[in-house]
């Protein structure tokens, strides 16, 4: 039995792993990688005290910093899928290949982005076509750019962009912008450098190398035409990895965990989730290292007091 399981090796679990380890709490740590998902980005620009690393020595440095402090206390199990997370008398029951138990539990497994179905688009995968605009915003300065998705990312993306592109084109496949903040679409389609299409849909990326154009079409009248752009930001929604934790936890309607964002506490007492697998409202590196910590400064206290 274990004071505690992390699940998932992006930055939630490895801080949390980082501190269950300095906290000497018996601990396994199941995960399928070390890395999380800026392991594709070329270069990360906003890890706080490193300027500029890539993805893999992001990740290099996470296992490392875990592995230098794990000792016999954290367990790490690499290469590991967790398939089932349930309740079992006093204590919960993980199986991932074997079965694993622990007196509490931190769920940190992330999510994908939702990818882009169009053609050419994953060609043109960190080559122009980008799921991360606050991470490769700002290389598109001076430049005309497409965001694609109209709920709130795509709108936040396009207000981060028209700080430095030249210009921003929405597309958006239905014909209203229900799914975003009104006040925030109608702030963002008063900027000058700002134009959204609706009932519209990206069906090819263009380009010799780098993103050039994107081939749209119209939902309604199948009319196609080509829009220059040298980025193309992809903001289509997450896809969370809880699908072994449905029917244990509480998730809302994307599947992501329900939490309290002071403590990191599930809707199960002893679970704790963190970083991008729950309801938080933004998706960032150091937003789920910090609320690695946050949960493990809590559990820490609960198992303590248990
Ligand atoms: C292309 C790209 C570039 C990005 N660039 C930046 C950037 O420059 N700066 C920034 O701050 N943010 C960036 N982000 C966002 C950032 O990567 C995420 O917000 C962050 O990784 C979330 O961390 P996490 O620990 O919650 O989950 P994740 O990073 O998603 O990690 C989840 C971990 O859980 C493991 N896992 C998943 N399911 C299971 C399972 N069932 N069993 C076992 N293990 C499992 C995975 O292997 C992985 O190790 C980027 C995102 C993308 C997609």
């Amino acid at each position: 039995m274990y004071d505690l399981a992390i699940l998932g090796g992006g930055p939630a679990g490895v801080a949390s792993g980082v501190y269950a380890a300095r906290k000497q709490l018996k601990t396994v740590f199941i995960t399928e990688t070390i890395g999380g998902q800026s392991m594709d980005s070329v270069e990360i620009q906003n890890w706080i005290g490193t300027k500029a690393i890539s993805g893999l020595d992001l990740a290099k440095s996470f296992e490392a910093h875990l592995r230098a402090y794990a000792s016999n206390v954290v367990d790490i199990k690499l290469g590991t899928r967790v398939t089932k997370l349930e309740k079992k008398g006093g204590a919960f029951s993980i199986i991932a290949g074997e079965q694993y138990e622990a007196r509490a539990v931190l769920v940190a497994t992330g999510g994908v982005r939702r990818k882009l179905k169009a053609i050419g688009a994953a060609e043109f995968e960190n080559k122009g076509l980008t799921y991360c605009a606050s991470c490769d915003g700002p290389l598109f300065a001076g430049q005309d750019t497409v965001v694609v998705g109209g709920g709130n990312a795509g709108f936040e993306t396009a207000a981060q962009l028209l700080a430095y592109a030249k210009s921003v084109t929405l597309l958006h496949r239905s014909a209203e912008f229900s799914k975003a903040d009104a006040l925030t679409v109608e702030t963002v389609l008063k900027h000058p450098n700002m134009k959204a299409l609706t009932n519209t849909r990206p069906i090819e990326i263009k380009g010799s190398g780098f993103v050039s154009s994107v081939v749209v079409e119209n939902t309604q009248t199948k009319e196609k035409s080509e829009i220059p752009s040298a980025g193309v930001f992809v903001e289509i929604g997450m896809l969370p990895s809880t699908d072994f934790a449905k029917g244990t936890l509480e998730l809302d309607e994307f599947d992501r965990v329900v939490t309290n964002p002071k403590n990191q506490r599930t809707s199960v007492e002893g679970i704790w989730a963190a970083g991008d697998c729950t309801d938080e409202l933004y998706h960032q590196n150091n937003i789920a290292a910090g609320d690695g910590v946050k949960a493990l400064e809590d559990i820490y206290f609960w198992i303590k007091a248990h």
